[in-house]
């Protein structure tokens, strides 16, 4: 297979939104079972793995991604670190030429494990999920499968390999682990680690989503307002979905991924590829196309890049901005779930 590209840009969907970043799952397996993504219900009818990609297409496919404007990829899944030969892979992916960025999203379970390798394969950049440094609350938020601990020490041990300026995912869920905002923030600042809060949001259909769960940007901002008041900062670039915050005393930044109460869609120039083989234009929807059967029924690579192309141009997903609209008409989709679709 060949892995270089030839330089077409950019591809554009119907609001104007380039594609820029893939989002990239390499296995929908998890070792946790956090009741907002893969609860312990949900995983009775998991694919087998002989549906996956193997390396050799998923290099093939991000290099065609990478030649339509795709200038990061971001491993997710599942959790990615389950999969075999993970730094094997990434360092492939690292070689594309084109790409700016690679960077990996991990619960952190296996992070003390591969740390150094994933260093060494040229991933640039680390997030770790972690909604709680309470150890109790922590189980919860994992299903009783996380070990505290050990993610803390994978975190400790990725910065010792070199990676800096990690940062940490928390998801919020209103009266399961709000009481730790501020010892999460305490944590973060204590050990040089950039925490993103995110809302909780209405993906799949296992995790019995209500609004009453969400607890909104507003109040978490609040919260931390009040003891360490906050700035904020101009975004890193363009498409970033997170609006940034700088501590008024200097020590740290923080940030707010807020779907539910300030969507971004406007700026969303993510496509999905899920470990077996299909494109998503976003989280919320049930379109997809199947790649892996386009690329078994030996489909040229200038014909696979002619669909993803006109997916994306036909794209007109804004789910966040509609939300609320589409939950009060009762109508039910079969949307992917996050374990599935990688976030
Ligand atoms: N297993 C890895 C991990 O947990 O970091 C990667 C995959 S996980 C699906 C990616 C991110 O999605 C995690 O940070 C997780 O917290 C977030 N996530 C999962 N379900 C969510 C939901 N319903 N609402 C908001 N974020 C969610
Ligand atoms: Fe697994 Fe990540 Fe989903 Fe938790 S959020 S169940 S760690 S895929
Ligand atoms: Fe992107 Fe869909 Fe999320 Fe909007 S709802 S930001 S289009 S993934």
């Amino acid at each position: 297979m060949q892995y270089s590209i030839t330089e077409k840009l950019p591809v554009i969907d119907t609001m104007m939104r380039p594609l820029k970043d893939l989002r990239l799952s390499v296995t929908s397996k998890c070792n946790h079972r956090c009741p907002y993504c893969m609860p312990e219900h949900s995983c009775s009818n998991l694919p087998e793995s002989n549906i996956f990609l193997s390396d050799d297409e998923i290099l093939y496919l991000s290099s065609i991604f990478v030649s339509l404007g795709v200038e990061k990829i971001r491993i997710t899944g599942g959790e990615p670190l389950l999969r075999p030969n993970l730094p094997n892979l990434i360092n492939k992916l690292s070689k594309i030429h084109g790409l700016h960025d690679l960077a990996l999203t991990t619960n952190g379970s296996l992070l003390e494990k591969f740390a150094y390798e994933l260093k060494a394969s040229g991933l640039n950049r680390l997030t770790v999920s972690l909604d709680s440094i309470d150890n109790n609350i922590y189980n919860r938020m994992t299903g009783n499968r996380g070990n505290l601990i050990k993610v803390i020490c994978g975190i400790k041990k990725a910065q010792e390999a070199g990676f800096n300026n990690i940062k940490i995912n928390s998801v919020i869920i209103k009266g399961v682990n709000d009481s730790g905002i501020i010892d999460l923030v305490n944590f973060a600042r204590e050990n040089n680690l950039i925490l993103r809060f995110i809302e909780y949001m209405d993906a799949g259909n296992s995790n019995n989503w209500t609004s009453k769960d969400v607890l909104p940007f507003e109040n978490i901002f609040q919260t931390i307002n009040k003891k360490y008041p906050l700035k904020i900062l101009e975004p890193n670039y363009k498409s970033e979905v997170a609006s940034r915050y700088g501590f008024y005393d200097g020590k740290g930044e923080i940030g707010f991924i807020s779907s539910i109460s300030k969507p971004f869609c406007h700026n969303c120039s993510r496509i999905r590829l899920t470990s077996d083989g299909k494109i998503y234009n976003c989280l919320f929807t049930e379109n997809n196309f199947d790649l892996k059967t386009a690329l078994q029924n030996n489909l040229s690579r200038e014909d696979l890049a002619k669909q993803i192309i006109n997916i994306w141009e036909n794209r007109r997903d804004c789910y966040s901005q509609i939300r609320s609209e589409f939950l009060s008409s009762n109508k039910a989709i079969s949307k992917p779930e996050m374990f599935q679709i990688g976030g």
